[in-house]
């Protein structure tokens, strides 16, 4: 057992304190690897959201971060960094138990983390304003000023990743940030707080919340006493959140959920895209916001793909995440049924099963490696998202057929075209309906590309320089030197 849950319980990083929950109340978190009781979360809820809220506000108002040296920032931030590499064998062993993915997957995911802190320390001291040219009787320019507290949401599926992606530029540009991290598995995203600690981060400048979303996330996104919301989750949450920040007028980001398409042409590299759909559809079992939900193939080599995609997913080693298998489970067991119950669901509107297509009859929440084949483009199945290790495949004839396809959901977060050609590479990507572009390359890019969605996958970008604009208002000053 980890030295940070020898006594079984991940407290709250409040403040720079580690609290319990309200009255003691706990959250028990599973290991999705074998359906067991893994260790317990203390839970928040009013009362320590009310501390929480008040040392955020006293950490703004004392100017904790947005005062500090912007250089002493940075190397802040690089001291996270260092500690997140500290912690990361310890944090990526609960990782994998506590969310069911790979030991190694938990590993790239710690490095991720301490690599957003790195990259926006790096940035730092580089948040620019400008000069506007007003002629010789004023001076004009812009400051970039933090917004003050930023409350940020998490999901499940990269919870460590994926909070360093939004804490790191919120931190760099000066704001106090309120974490509140998924109820499924808070444990490792709560020893964050240790690298904060031992990087000496001003205490009240970050806290990390253990909490329910309908009671928690809900408290802190309505509470009126933040300044900025960042959500990554799904839809219908999103929707509920912007809701509440409309009441106060609260300025959002929204990471939501996708479904994209992966555009295969006949001149494609089918071992590249072999690779590419090996991490595309089962990379932490298909759990991940932009993964390839959809292959849509030109007829001429639709069943030549099928019959790879199926023998490549029969062939994935299964097991628990702590053996470092290909296939691991899915979160819990509501997201095993809501899965199986989707691909059943297509089976009935003449979907055909090329690999898998039920769950695994095993301990743990497993699904099988799944690809469906001759999805009608209009199925449920091929507009929702799944979130799990399962694939549509559809083919088609001309390229246009293929864009209106890919573009045909309420969707819009990634797609991907596979083929030798580069002039058409650049053609069908200025009309693919997303916010980034993978070409011959699944997951190509990295922190320092902007993502986001279009259309229901939500707006605002994270990642890169780019993301900066989330985490900063303009505020420009006009001066008149007339006398
Ligand atoms: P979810 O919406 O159920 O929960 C996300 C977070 O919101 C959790 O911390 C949850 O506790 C909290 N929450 C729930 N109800 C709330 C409420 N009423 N008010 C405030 N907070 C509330 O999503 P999930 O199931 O945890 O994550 C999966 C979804 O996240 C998928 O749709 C996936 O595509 C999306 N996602 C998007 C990105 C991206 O960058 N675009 C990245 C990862 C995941």
């Amino acid at each position: 057992m980890s030295s940070f849950l020898s006594d079984g319980l991940a407290r709250n990083y409040l403040a720079g304190t580690w609290a319990e929950g309200d009255r003691g109340a706990c959250i028990a978190v599973e290991d999705p690897g074998t359906a067991e009781h893994f260790t317990d979360a203390a839970q928040a809820g009013e009362v320590t959201l009310a501390r929480a809220l008040e040392a955020a506000r006293t950490s703004v108002e004392r100017g904790d971060l947005a005062d500090m040296q912007p250089s002493a920032r940075g190397r802040m931030l690089l001291r996270v960094a260092a500690e997140m590499r500290a912690i990361a064998y310890e944090g990526a062993e609960i990782l994998c138990r506590e969310s069911g993915k790979s030991l190694s997957a938990a590993q790239d995911e710690f490095e991720e983390a301490a690599q957003y802190f790195e990259y926006y320390g790096g940035v730092a001291d580089k948040i620019e304003g400008k000069s506007i040219p007003l002629g010789p009787d004023y001076a004009d320019y812009t400051v970039l000023e933090p917004y003050g507290v930023s409350a940020q949401i998490v999901p499940w599926n990269f919870p460590v990743s994926i909070a360093a992606r939004s804490l790191a530029p919120s931190m760099a540009a000066g704001n106090a940030t309120i974490i509140k991290s998924p109820e499924l598995d808070p444990v490792a995203l709560a020893l964050l707080g240790r690298a904060l600690e031992r990087a000496e981060v001003p205490a009240g400048a970050v806290s990390i919340l253990n909490g329910i979303g309908s009671d928690l996330g809900a408290r802190l996104v309505s509470s009126g006493d933040v300044d900025q919301i960042v959500f990554t989750g799904s839809v219908r949450t999103g929707q509920a959140i912007l809701r509440a920040a409309a009441d106060a007028v609260t300025p959002s980001l929204m990471e939501l959920g996708g479904k994209s398409a992966a555009v295969v042409f006949e001149d494609a590299n089918l071992d590249t895209l072999m690779t590419s759909l090996q991490s595309g559809v089962f990379y932490n079992a298909g759990q991940v916001c932009s993964a390839m939900a959809r292959v849509l193939v030109h007829r001429s080599i639709y069943e030549e793909v099928v019959a790879r995609a199926a023998a490549l997913a029969e062939g994935l080693h299964i097991g628990h995440g702590l053996q470092n298998p290909d296939h691991t489970p899915v979160i819990s067991a509501a997201q095993l049924n809501r899965v199986e119950a989707l691909t059943l669901a297509a089976r009935q509107v003449g979907a055909r099963v090329a690999a898998g297509g039920t769950r695994l009859n095993r301990p743990g929440h497993f699904m099988a490696p799944t690809i469906l084949a001759d999805v009608d483009p209009t199925a449920r199945v091929a507009q929702e998202e799944i979130f799990g290790p399962v694939t549509c495949m559809t083919p088609f004839d001309t390229e246009g057929e293929a864009i209106s396809i890919a573009n045909g959901t309420e969707f819009g977060l990634v797609a991907g075209i596979f083929t030798r050609d580069l002039a058409r590479s650049h053609r069908v990507a200025r009309q693919l309906r997303a916010g980034q572009v993978f070409v011959n390359e699944w997951f190509a890019g990295g922190i320092s590309t902007p993502f986001g969605g279009v259309g229901k996958s939500g707006f605002g970008r994270e990642k890169g320089l780019e993301a900066l604009n989330n985490y900063v208002r303009t505020k420009n000053i006009a001066i008149s030197l007339k006398g």
